[in-house]
């Protein structure tokens, strides 16, 4: 089995390696090992992108029998004889080719000119704003600074955006939120809603006239008036939730 990192950057620069790792335990506790040869090639120098990691892991990789293939640039692969060719001629044999493919943003920002040709969004290394647009912050897989893509540095990207609390606030805000919306797309709710929507087109709000006293003792023999009363006041009488905490 060869699995093969095709470019960089790809997502999780680890996961290649897990997955390598977790073939060989598959195979181990199927009782196969000894019939699998495991081949990991890669454009790297070693199975991972930081030093001293890169050592320790490529440790592990020769305790577990891994063959580590580094500085494989792939030109192309020959489905037919089951090989994969690098630009330099190099030549490695495979039975099941498990690959990675190139990394790219998404294709809206490509379509739409907001990222590059490949869908990284040009993005100010230390302010995370974009390049092209001033009110623009842009954080994970999708900039352009040249850190690995990979959830945490999402996550740490975001610190730089907004202080801890006020993204435990946005956490919690969300949270609630779906809560929220969850209650607002109850069926009663929507047809409340629905009816509400309709009021603005059926209601003559630019001619309604001031009401005194007299004039509402009068209007009130309008059973719509009167039917509309009997709403609001139920409407009022929910409205005292509001005081509650
Ligand atoms: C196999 C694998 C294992 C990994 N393991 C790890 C790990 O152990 N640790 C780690 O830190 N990272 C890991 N990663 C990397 C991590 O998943 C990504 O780096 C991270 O998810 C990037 O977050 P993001 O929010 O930038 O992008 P994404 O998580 O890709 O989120 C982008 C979102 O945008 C949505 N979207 C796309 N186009 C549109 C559109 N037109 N309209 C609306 N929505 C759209 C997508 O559906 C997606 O939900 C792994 C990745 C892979 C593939």
């Amino acid at each position: 089995m060869v699995l093969n990192v095709v470019e960089v950057p790809y997502k999780c620069p680890i996961a290649p390696l897990e997955f390598v790792f977790m073939a060989d335990w598959f195979f181990t506790v199927s009782g196969v090992r000894d019939k699998v040869e495991i081949e990991f090639v890669t454009p790297l120098d070693n199975v991972f992108t930081k030093p001293v990691a890169a050592k320790a892991l490529a440790q592990v990789a020769v305790q577990k029998k891994i063959k580590v293939t580094p500085y494989f640039d792939l030109a192309q692969v020959n489905a037919k004889e089951k090989t994969i060719e690098s630009h330099k001629g190099q030549t490695i044999g495979y039975d099941l080719l498990v690959a990675i493919p190139p990394n790219m943003g998404d294709h809206v920002l490509i379509d739409s000119e907001v990222s590059d040709p490949i869908g990284f969004v040009a993005t100010n290394n230390a302010t995370l704003q974009a390049e092209k647009f001033d009110r623009v912050y842009v954080i994970g897989d999708t900039t352009n600074v040249p850190t690995s893509k990979a959830g945490s540095v999402a996550h740490y990207m975001a610190y730089t955006l907004y202080s801890p609390e006020q993204l435990q606030q946005i956490g919690d805000g969300l949270v609630r939120l779906t809560g929220v919306l969850h209650k607002l797309v109850a069926p009663e709710a929507l047809d409340l809603l629905d009816k509400a929507a309709d009021l603005p087109a059926s209601a003559d709000v630019a001619g309604a006239k001031p009401v005194g006293l007299f004039r509402l003792i009068g209007a009130l023999s309008d059973p719509k008036l009167k039917a509309g009363m009997g709403v609001a006041l139920e409407l009022t009488r929910g409205l005292a939730a509001l005081r509650e905490p």
